[in-house]
């Protein structure tokens, strides 16, 4: 990224005049020259950068000098994109098990830790230098001025809670860095309040960005609309994501504020920031710079094009610290290569969801849990919620426990016939005689069990997996 700042930068003050003339903001003037990058440049310099990172990790890190020598590789083996897959994925295990495997460089050199908790328990642990964050910052902030346009007027309130082992894009200090000690906004980062005290930052500094992962924005708009009128609290653009958000809930949002929000998507230990929508919302621009990411068939680890949903396979470009080789992350989804008629050449990605959402289910088949996302927060009364399957004398259940503003029978019912259409519950009740009639129970808002981030969204009672 820096280097890629440096051309920027350097042909910047050429051109700036010329586009000044058709626009004041900062953004388009980036916009500009960042196009004149065609995709074919990006990526030689992303294989440039590839070749130089394998070396340097094969050279440094424990991890990948023991990996690559157990499967008789050398650095000069990767040659192309495609001698990639001669590499066995770093699974989200190994950074559990021994995250020091992969110190690249002396111990003392790291500044910060960033955990994510693992679906086994024990926490993901990724270890940053200094120099790493720096790049990190940078790239933040690059993206903060491509895709939204972040200026010195901005006023941004982030209310990311930090914690050990939560599931959060990075930390607040990489977006307080980049928004406001480099673009010159002004940050009003905390953990979350009370409504009441959110209410009074608000109306006090009048911030127009907002930011917090998904859930947490959509419970703060069930709750700040009942005691004041939204709209007229001036927030113009609301970042979301850290977890799936669909379309209907986005919409929710953006109806309640009269506002834009825009997704936002990121894994600790790859990248605080990996993508991010641009005013278009139609995929998520990767930082393709930073990050080289494959998608691969998780059942034969093959390469697939463009446009294929696969498994989202990162290598990080820049890391010097704790760089990652072909880091298995188990998201699902593609990529876009059209260009997008913002006219930034990144590559933009769709996220479906991760491998572990899909549950096998009645006769033999893997439900995609996230399909009830669509259904659940298309009715606009429901607020979030829960499923769980059971399984008694070898047939499947499932609940759906959803926290609804109104309880009644209609509403239950419109989610009930919703749901027994999804093809795979369809044939199980109907067909195969696998899976009962969904149970859909309505509850008050709040009644479901978070942590402090959100509501663990599957509940699996079958001891499959034992
Ligand atoms: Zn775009």
């Amino acid at each position: 990224m820096n280097e890629v700042i440096k051309i920027i930068e350097k042909f910047a003050p050429y051109i700036k005049k010329k586009l000044e003339e058709k626009s004041d903001r900062p953004t388009d003037r980036y916009k500009l020259v960042l196009r004149k990058f065609s995709q074919n440049f990006l990526e030689k310099y992303e294989l440039f950068k590839l070749k130089k990172i394998i070396k340097y990790s094969y050279n440094n890190s424990p991890f990948y000098h023991k990996l690559f020598k157990q499967n008789s590789l050398k650095p000069s083996d990767i040659k192309s994109f495609s001698d990639m897959i001669k590499i066995p994925y770093t699974q989200p295990e190994d950074l559990q098990n021994n995250p020091k495997s992969f110190f690249s460089v002396p111990e003392n050199k790291f500044v910060n830790v960033l955990t994510t908790a693992g679906s086994t328990g024990k926490p993901k642990k990724a270890y940053f230098t200094k120099e790493d964050n720096d790049k990190i910052v940078k790239s933040i902030a690059l993206g903060g001025k491509l895709l939204y346009g972040i200026s010195q007027k901005d006023v941004i309130r982030f209310t990311f809670e930090v914690g050990y082992g939560t599931e959060i894009w990075g930390t607040r200090y990489y977006f307080d860095k980049a928004y406001g000690e480099i673009i010159g906004a002004l940050m009003l980062s905390t953990g979350r309040l009370s409504i009441k005290d959110e209410l009074a930052i608000i109306k006090e500094y009048n911030p127009n960005i907002f930011g917090d992962v998904t859930s947490r924005i959509s419970y703060l708009t069930n709750e700040m609309k009942k005691i004041c009128d939204l709209p007229s609290l001036g927030i113009q653009t609301i970042f979301i994501g850290a977890e799936p958000t669909p379309n209907t809930l986005r919409k929710n949002i953006e109806k309640a504020w009269n506002a834009n929000a825009v997704i936002g998507y990121g894994i600790n230990e790859v990248g605080p920031l990996i993508a991010g929508e641009c005013d278009n919302k139609c995929g998520m621009h990767l930082n393709e710079i930073n990050y080289l990411l494959e998608v691969v068939d998780p059942e034969n680890g093959e390469h697939l094009e463009d446009g294929e949903v696969g498994e989202f396979i990162y290598t990080t470009l820049d890391r010097k610290g704790m760089p990652l080789i072909r880091y298995n992350s188990h998201d699902l989804g593609r990529i876009i290569s059209e260009v997008c008629i913002c006219g930034l050449p990144l590559k933009r990605i769709e996220i479906y969801g991760r491998t572990d959402d899909l549950v096998p289910i009645g006769a033999g088949d893997n439900l995609f849990t996230r399909k009830f996302d669509d259904i659940l927060f298309s009715v606009p009364e429901i607020v979030d919620y829960q499923i769980v399957f059971d399984r008694k004398d070898g047939i499947d259940q499932i609940s759906i426990i959803a926290e609804s503003q109104k309880i009644n029978k209609i509403i239950q019912g419109e989610i009930i016939n919703k749901i027994i259409k999804i093809s795979k519950i369809e044939n199980g009740i109907n067909v195969s005689k696998t899976i009962a009639k969904p149970i859909v129970k309505l509850v008050k808002p709040n009644s479901l069990e978070r942590d402090s981030i959100k509501i663990k969204r599957v509940i699996d009672n079958r001891g499959l997996y034992e």
